[in-house]
């Protein structure tokens, strides 16, 4: 049989409780007094019933046979009731470490299979692991016994530093107000590799009154991953990758919101494929598809990272250039339109054929003050290269110049 261990409850049971030893010792004192007594009086009672010797003698001999039997059947008693108390004992001990065993089994069969890890830390700045479930080596490529007690690397080296900050304040905040934390942050694994993750714990009091966390970690790379392509899907266009026209239309909203708060200039391009029917009807929609894609890729390798490219439907396309005045935005448009009329465009075929097009500029504060104006009149100037006979740029009308126009 196993040794019982010190926080067995069974022992718990034996060693807490001392009515065994004082239960023997009251026995002990009624077997002595009742003893005494009987020997004291039984005989003087005796000696005055029965004067004749003889009586006596045998009077003496059953008494002394009856006190054996007595004290005999007491003793019995005494063990077949205490005998019956340790083995009742004992089968709830043995039942109670089975259940133990059995729950424990469970447990670690839960831990095991977990789609994450479970663990036990301090809540300290290096999240000192004091226990991690078998998961640990899916999860960060590191065994159970490299993490525990940072032996070969802390869980908090594995998190950046700006993550490992912000998860610390929130794990804080929801111990402060007795709360359970949930919280998503990056990991990098032993092999190099990033996860993304996400954390439920709560703090837990120890005996010593410290607090520990308790919790689990799940891998949420997948839905992260299907997250960034959703918001992809939402934002880009599918056939260039630029950024469609709804977010276009938004970034447009912010630069020139930051431009009017600062007094900043930004203008903006409007371009036009000239004749693309062309293009589609000589060599196929595919081919107008692979035009459309390669002359995206070059106008984005000709901008600036600051600047933004939309594709606002068909063949036209939007570049938002922010800090840029008249002069600049005009050289910008004609490097671009440059560009794209020096370099025939692949059809996809191993073929190429020649493209031009044709920009409009409008520049904020000059040629409107809302995305609104300033797109009509970007779009107008770009109506004006077209009837300027195409592979052209053409900057908006000011207002005083419209005005002379008419
Ligand atoms: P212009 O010089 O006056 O602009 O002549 P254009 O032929 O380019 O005329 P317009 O801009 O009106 O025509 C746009 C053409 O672009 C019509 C359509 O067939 C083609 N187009 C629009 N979207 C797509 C697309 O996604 N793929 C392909 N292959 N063609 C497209
Ligand atoms: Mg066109
Ligand atoms: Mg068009």
């Amino acid at each position: 049989m196993e040794p019982l261990r010190a926080d067995d409850p069974g022992r718990r049971v034996v060693s807490d409780n001392q009515t065994p030893l004082r239960r023997a010792c009251w026995v002990a004192l009624v077997y002595l007094i009742a003893g005494f007594a009987w020997i004291a009086f039984s005989d003087t009672l005796a000696e005055a019933w029965f004067p004749d010797p003889r009586t006596l003698s045998l009077v003496q001999t059953w008494k002394g046979f009856g006190f054996v039997l007595t004290t005999g059947l007491v003793l019995l008693v005494v063990l077949a009731r205490q005998l019956i108390k340790d083995r009742a004992l004992l089968k709830l001990q043995r039942s109670q470490r089975q259940s133990l065993r059995m729950r424990e089994r469970q447990l670690q069969v839960l831990m095991d299979n977990l789609p994450g890890m479970a663990y036990r830390c301090r809540c300290d700045p290096q999240w000192t692991m004091l226990f991690v479930s078998q998961g640990c080596a899916r999860l960060t490529g590191y065994a159970p016994e490299e993490l525990i007690e940072n032996r070969v690397a802390s869980y908090a080296s594995l998190m950046d530093e700006e993550d490992n900050e912000r998860v610390y304040c929130e794990v804080k905040a929801a111990l402060a107000n007795n709360e359970s934390f949930s919280v998503e942050y990056s990991l990098t694994r032993k092999d190099g590799r990033r996860i993304w993750v996400w954390e439920r714990g709560r703090g837990v009091e120890e005996d010593d009154g410290t607090v520990v966390l308790e919790g689990i970690v799940l891998d949420i790379s997948d839905r992260k991953r299907l997250e960034s392509e959703l918001e992809e899907m939402a934002t880009r266009d599918p056939l260039t990758g630029l950024l469609n026209r709804r977010e276009m239309s938004k970034v447009l909203d912010d630069e020139l919101e930051r431009a009017q708060r600062y007094q900043r200039p930004m203008a903006v391009l409007w371009i036009d494929f000239d004749h693309f029917k062309d293009v589609n009807d000589t060599y196929g929609h595919a081919a107008g598809d692979s035009v459309l894609r390669a002359i995206s890729r070059l106008l984005l390798e000709s901008v600036r990272s600051v600047d933004s490219i939309g594709r606002f439907g068909g063949e036209e396309f939007v570049i938002v250039l922010p800090e840029m005045d008249l002069e600049e935005a005009r050289d910008t448009a004609e490097r671009l339109r440059r560009k794209v009329a020096e370099a025939p465009q692949p059809l996809g075929d191993g073929r190429s054929a020649p493209l031009t097009i044709s920009v409009g500029i409008a520049v904020y504060p000059e040629h409107g003050q809302t995305a609104a104006t300033l797109c009509a009149a970007a779009d107008k100037a770009m109506y004006l290269a077209k009837d300027r006979g195409r592979n052209c740029v053409a900057m908006a009308h000011l207002r005083h110049q419209v005005d002379n126009d008419s």
